[in-house]
């Protein structure tokens, strides 16, 4: 069998849930699940949280029915908002709690024939301009809202554009001004990301939003101690399905990216860009190569990569090899490709076996 897979540690998940909460221990903890819990299986992270989250949040309203269908009771909040107003009743029906992320939403839902009013979030854009309201028309939208008989509105939220840099301004002008648009109203108030949640209390307030922390990575700079004690919850793991010697001047892979400065001994891993480890990645990325690091070498193919053990003790076939996970953390390996550990775990695609442990 093809050793490549994603197993995936759940106790970690609710550790790493357990740490959130205590970092906010008078919010609320709505745990985002959104591009099928940022890789993980959305429907297993939920059960795995259901004693530790109060409430979970998706992108999709069929991400959402996938967890009513599982059997998930706590309220699911659509970050986006419904995309289009026939899907308000079925928003409705299931119980699912839905953002007001613009007047064309507020319009919807006020013109909607559903059968009971429908929970709402009111999102406002504090400096992000992506979506939500404008704040000086937060209490304008609570009154109409308000006077809905389809509205049943609980909260405010707005989300932070860079929470994770943090020597700059922007977030606490984003806080004062989403304090300000909501002082008066009565409404639970929610703004932290993950960044937040870890290393700016004061953003805390009624309910914080943490995504990417769950799954055990930092999003803060990695040498910052707020990201200290995350678990990776995705062991990226593979093997070693070859090993030959090269000799100095010789290129590996597509394209000729990496040649030999020296005579060198390179091992082939199971595993490439169609298993979610980016093409891009660049030569000298990290790999653990039964727990040492070796660096790539070579340009990833779709189904193999290679890296570079001529400095590792003997390696063979069938070694164990980790593209990520524990001693490898994902955003690490990301920065190899330019990207961020969000977007490699968001993109891990359905042919890399989910193995739940
Ligand atoms: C994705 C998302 C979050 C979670 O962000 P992380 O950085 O992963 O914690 C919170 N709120 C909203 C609106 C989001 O879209």
């Amino acid at each position: 069998m093809r050793p490549t897979r994603a197993r995936i540690e759940l106790a970690r998940l609710r550790a790493n849930a357990a740490l959130a909460a205590e970092k906010a221990p008078d919010s609320r903890l709505m745990a985002v699940l959104k591009a099928d819990g940022y890789g993980h299986g959305a429907v297993a992270v939920a059960q795995a949280l259901a004693a530790t989250a109060d409430a979970f949040a998706v992108a999709t309203l069929d991400e959402a029915v996938t967890l009513r269908e599982a059997g998930i009771r706590q309220p699911v909040l659509l970050l986006e908002g419904p995309f289009e107003p026939s899907e308000l009743e079925e928003i409705q029906a299931r119980e699912l709690t839905v953002t007001i992320t613009g007047p064309e939403q507020l319009a919807w839902v006020e013109a909607a024939r559903l059968r009971g009013p429908v929970a709402c979030w009111l999102k406002l854009d504090t400096g992000m301009h992506r979506l939500g309201l404008d704040p000086a028309r937060a209490r304008e939208a609570w009154e109409r809202l308000d006077a809905s008989a389809n509205a049943d509105l609980q909260a405010a939220c707005t989300h932070f554009a860079r929470a994770e840099e943090l020597d700059r301004p922007e977030t606490g002008r984003q806080l004062e001004r989403f304090l300000a648009a909501t002082r008066d109203l009565p409404l639970a108030l929610s703004a932290a990301n993950s960044p937040a949640v870890l290393a700016r209390p004061e953003t805390h307030l009624d309910w914080i939003r943490p995504g990417y922390l769950l799954y055990g990575d930092t999003p803060l700079p990695r040498e910052h101690p707020a990201g200290a004690g995350l678990a990776a919850v995705m062991q990226f793991e593979s093997a070693v399905i070859a090993v030959r010697e090269i000799p100095a001047g010789d290129a590996v892979g597509y394209g000729g990216s990496w040649v030999a400065e020296r005579p060198s001994r390179i091992a082939t891993i199971a595993a490439g860009y169609g298993d979610g480890y980016p093409r891009t990645t660049a030569n000298g990325t990290p790999v653990l190569v039964k727990g040492r690091r070796a660096p790539l070498a070579g340009r990833v193919s779709m189904d193999m990569l290679t890296v570079d053990v001529t400095d590792l003790p003997p390696v063979q076939v069938g070694d164990p090899v980790r593209l990520w996970g524990d001693d490898l953390p994902v955003g690490e390996v990301a920065r190899g490709s330019g990207t961020t550990g969000y977007e490699l775990l968001a993109g891990m695609p359905a042919r890399t076996p989910r193995v739940y442990t």
